[in-house]
């Protein structure tokens, strides 16, 4: 089976959406293998987002990762990378299919609720910079 990283961004935490999120992956049959709630400094923003900190965007997208307690998970599952990946749907919220969890629950392409590795080498990475004590997969 595979294993990914997933966030529960703070937006869904302030919304009281973690157990609701949480639903939509333990009913696909994915299993939850690592779970914390955490709030992440901006160091820690930049090592998770390597790859969007040169990014326009970055900046906001920073104070909003860092602006109140996530929730950080390993999942697995058979897939379980692109299986996340569909029940989160489309980056922005205002496009992305009813019936995925940004479809349903967010109107906006920066507090999208959720984040998922999008590849086995980034889930790897993921999973061992927020849960060094977990094995990638
Ligand atoms: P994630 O990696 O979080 O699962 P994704 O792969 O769908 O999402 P990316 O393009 O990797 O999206 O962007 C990472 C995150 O950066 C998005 O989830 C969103 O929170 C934020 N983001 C992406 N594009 C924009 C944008 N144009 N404006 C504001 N925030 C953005």
């Amino acid at each position: 089976a595979q294993r990914t990283l997933v966030l529960i961004k703070p937006d869904a935490v302030a919304r009281g959406l973690v157990g609701s999120v949480l639903a939509r992956y333990e009913s696909k049959g994915l299993r939850v293998v690592a779970l914390e709630m955490r709030q992440i400094d901006a160091d820690q923003s930049d090592a998770h987002y390597a790859d969007h900190v040169a990014r326009d965007f970055y900046p906001g997208l920073r104070d909003f990762i860092t602006s109140g307690p996530l929730v950080a998970l390993v999942l697995e599952g058979d897939e379980a990378i692109e299986a996340v990946r569909h029940l989160n749907g489309a980056t922005d919220g205002r496009k992305a299919a009813p019936g995925t969890i940004r479809g349903d629950w967010s109107l906006s392409n920066q507090r999208n609720l959720v984040h998922g590795s999008d590849s086995p080498e980034s889930a790897a990475r993921e999973i061992s910079l927020w849960f060094p004590d977990v094995a990638a997969g």
